[in-house]
């Protein structure tokens, strides 16, 4: 069977990766050449061009390679054409060295073209006069082009540099001789050229190989369509080489490794090597030199937040060694002490934020709230429900709370369907019974309109029952005006609306509690907006994400948190299923089936990558191919998350009115959609979901009375993958599947990659819980010793602080 062009697609992009690493084999063009030939008549065109963007590929340098790919690619995948038509496309250059192994000095390589990369001296950018915040322009080897390509990873700054961390390192310091050679051993070795000789091979490829000697022995490195090497490998050169010992013919032999002249500094080779997270046309050997001398000029000045002292008592390293040894470790031990030390500064920051937070909420007065006790026990008889005693306790402690003249600020956690709302409604119809107001802010339009039905339903059965408004964004001018004016006059007890309902122009008579739906840090920006605007009402914050403790402790620790850890009596179990790929007809009959018992379903797409754009494309494709091949009478609505917010709005409503039968959608799909007719929730690419994100997928059914299902579609199976699949099918607790998905994946999975609103961490993983724990022991100890982190040796650390919550707000 022919080859598509999406498979292609996926063979240039892995291509793409290897001129990263100077891994190019060749043959590409052959490749291209034979995929061209087997093209139908009417892709052949395309086909064609594509192959002609890539001819001089296999001997191209490795700049150009990537750029090559990058063309190629842009056909492939039709979107922007190349400038040019592809009769004209110019011919790729020929072969030229790259230049960075013109002498030994070491050259930036690549094909950034601007004089001043032309510098012939190592110490490159010794930049006087600007400080870490001058933008990465000023540095002589970053001229425009790759300083654009650098913003897409978030360096705008001589700064962010130095905090580039790398993500993973490649160890090559382990130098061995030729003696001590095992095959199949990654090795380094630092030998010396004997001779290099080039030839033809069929199909107009090169092989250069190059015999190499140490003291005890010699070896062959063989490089395959790199032939102007030949020219480097002049004999009597000193160079180190690392890669995987490999066979020819019994002997033991190098192929393609990396290489590098030998000089006092090895970036590449001889040494733990860094690998940094990357963008499209900025390679790791180019950011490597680029960081190295920013490191060398840098981190040595880098002032240290923490007093020498505590350090000296806690064994942490110095922020200029910490620096140095994270992106150039001397030894693993070292760079796991520089992670440390820098992981632990993160979590400190966070820490002493969140306590001075807290206190600062604490001494704020708030405004008592007399319960009355009647009140909460017949709206609590009125409902067609007992509460749990989970929900009894977190209502007695939120109770318990707005009776003390400090405002409230607490965190309900509670699983989704766990009845959050409930028990804020009762707490709500308290600050009512006080003659004061209550706010109810969603995350989004719809849930708020959700939010306002259930209240009004909840609170209907009540003899005198408080005046509930909602407003949104959605309404009328005329009738936002009028909501706003009733709002201020205090004819509204309970205004609900979107997490905007208070930044806007909107005024309250006398607002005594707000609940704050589905957010899950703090609602800081909420609070620091009523704060803004004179408001000291007492907090509530729910989420549906359940959070282990010591997590919560940290992340939420200016709040008090309660939790609901049971789930009402008699819900139903979600039929979960895992399946097999060669399955999913079945799933697709299942779903037909159930559509026409009158039943809606939710397909989700798979995560392909952290970009929404991708994600959205590929979304877009499945929804076309359902619409046309499988479902062809279904009604099919999908949402990802490249549209508008109305437009999403727009189809979640259809949904819900069953206007549709069929959603697919990427993970965008909102928290706490209720949409009781709903039966099946279909995953594909299961295993690229964490538990926590899958648990939450599936809380979109099982909302009504019927039977509902969750279908997991996984692609290749793994072994962690599996595992988080099994878990999934075996239960429904929320909590258990977090504290699984913490062990299986980490944190920065577990919350997904949509998580708003937790603090930027570059280094720190929320796994780290030793180092969490020490953060929190020495954020506490300095904060009783000087709160306000006034003490000369601090000065450095309250900067810190302060820079580090700025953009969050509520420091002030
Ligand atoms: P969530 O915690 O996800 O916000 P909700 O508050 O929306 O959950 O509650 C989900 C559903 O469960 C609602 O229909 C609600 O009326 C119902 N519910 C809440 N508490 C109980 C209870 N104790 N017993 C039975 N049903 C309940
Ligand atoms: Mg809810």
């Amino acid at each position: 069977m022919a080859l598509t062009f999406s498979d292609l697609e996926r063979i240039l992009v892995n291509e793409q990766k290897k001129c990263d690493n100077h891994l190019v084999i060749g043959g590409l063009e052959k490749f291209i050449n034979n995929f061209t030939e087997r093209q139908p008549d009417e892709e052949r065109a395309r086909a064609e061009q594509i192959a002609q963007t890539l001819r001089g590929y296999d001997t191209a340098a490795p700049d150009t390679r990537y750029e090559m790919i990058e063309r190629a690619l842009a056909l492939v995948r039709q979107e922007s054409a190349p400038t040019a038509p592809p009769a004209q496309t110019p011919p790729a250059p020929p072969p030229e060295p790259p230049s960075e192994f013109e002498d030994e000095e070491d050259e930036e390589e690549g094909a950034e073209r601007v004089p001043s990369a032309k510098k012939t001296t190592r110490a490159p950018m010794v930049p006087t006069g600007f400080g870490l915040d001058a933008s990465i322009t000023r540095l002589q080897n970053v001229g425009p082009a790759h300083a654009k390509k650098l913003q897409k990873l978030g360096i705008y700054t001589i700064g962010d540099l130095l905090y580039h961390f790398p993500h993973r390192y490649d160890d090559y310091s382990q130098l061995k001789t030729i003696s001590q050679l095992v095959y199949g051993e990654e090795v380094t070795l630092l030998v010396t050229v004997c001779e290099a000789h080039t030839r033809e091979v069929r199909g107009g490829m090169t092989v250069t190989t190059v015999l190499l000697a140490d003291t005890t022995g010699r070896i062959n490195a063989t490089f395959f369509n790199q032939p102007y090497l030949q020219q480097q490998f002049k004999s009597g050169r000193r160079i180190v080489i690392s890669g995987r010992v490999a066979h020819d013919l019994g002997r033991l032999t190098f192929k393609h490794p990396e290489w590098e002249p030998f000089s006092q500094e090895l970036l590449h080779t001889a040494r733990i090597v860094p690998v940094y997270p990357l963008t499209e046309g900025i390679t790791n050997r180019w950011l490597r030199r680029l960081i190295k001398g920013i490191v060398e000029y840098w981190a040595p000045q880098a002032a240290d937040p923490l007093p020498a002292a505590l350090r000296a008592r806690e064994n942490l390293l110095d922020v200029p060694t910490a620096l140095s040894e994270i992106h150039f470790p001397t030894s693993l031990e070292r760079m796991y002490a520089a992670r440390r030390r820098l992981a632990l500064d993160e979590f400190l920051l966070i820490q002493l934020g969140v306590l001075r937070q807290r206190q600062r909420w604490r001494e704020q007065p708030g405004r008592a709230l007399r319960v009355d006790e009647t009140l909460v026990k017949n709206f609590l008889a009125a409902l067609p429900f007992q509460l749990t005693h989970a929900q009894q306790r977190v209502l007695d402690e939120i109770l318990a709370d707005v009776q003390r003249a400090q405002p409230m600020s607490r965190l309900l956690q509670g699983d989704v369907g766990s009845g959050k709302t409930v028990v804020a409604a009762a707490a709500m119809l308290v600050a009512v019974a006080n003659g004061a107001q209550a706010a109810l802010l969603a995350p989004t339009e719809i849930l708020a309109e959700q939010h306002f039905k259930t209240l009004t339903t909840i609170l209907a059965q009540y003899p005198n029952p408080p005046r509930v408004r909602l407003l949104t964004g959605g309404l009328k001018n005329r009738e936002k005006e009028q909501a706003r004016a009733e709002i201020a006059a205090g004819e509204i007890d309970i205004a609900v609306g979107t997490h905007a309902l208070i930044q806007e122009d909107v005024t309250f008579h006398d607002l005594a509690l707000a609940v704050i739906d589905e957010q899950h840090r703090f609602g800081v920006e909420q609070r620091a907006t009523m704060r803004a605007k004179g408001y000291r009402p007492h907090i509530l914050v729910m989420s549906a994400t359940p959070i282990p403790r010591t997590l919560a402790l940290t992340l939420y620790g200016d709040l008090d948190l309660s939790v609901i850890d049971e789930m009402p009596p008699g819900r139903q179990v979600i039929k979960t299923k895992w399946l097999e790929p060669r399955e999913r007809e079945r799933a697709y009959a299942f779903i037909a089936n159930q559509v026409q018992q009158g039943r809606q379903a939710f397909v989700i797409c798979p995560l392909i990558e952290e970009s929404e754009a991708i994600d959205a494309k590929a979304a877009v494709e499945e929804y076309e191919r359902l619409r046309q091949e499988i479902f062809p009478n279904l009604r099919i609505g999908l949402i990802h998350g490249k549209l508008k917010p109305s437009e999403k709005e727009a189809t979640m409503s259809a949904f819900r009115d069953h206007a549709l039968d069929l959603l697919v959608a990427t993970s965008v799909i909102e928290v706490g959609i209720d949409v009781p007719n709903a039966t099946v929730m279909l995953i594909e690419g299961a295993d690229r979901f964490g538990l926590a994100q899958l648990h939450q997928f599936r809380g979109r059914v099982g909302r009504g009375a019927h039977q509902s299902y969750c279908l997991l579609l996984a692609g290749k199976s793994g072994v962690t993958s599996d595992e988080r699949l099994r878990v999934i099918e075996s239960t429904q607790d929320g909590f258990r599947l977090a504290e699984e998905d913490l062990k299986l994946r980490g944190p920065g999975e577990f919350f997904g990659t949509r998580q708003a609103g937790l603090p930027d961490l570059k280094i720190a993983k929320l796994s780290d819980v030793k180092i969490l724990e020490e953060a929190r022991r020495i954020a506490q100890e300095i904060f009783a010793r000087d709160p306000a982190l006034q003490l000369p040796e601090h000065q450095l650390l309250a900067q810190r602080v302060a820079e580090f919550w700025q953009s969050k707000g509520d420091l002030s």
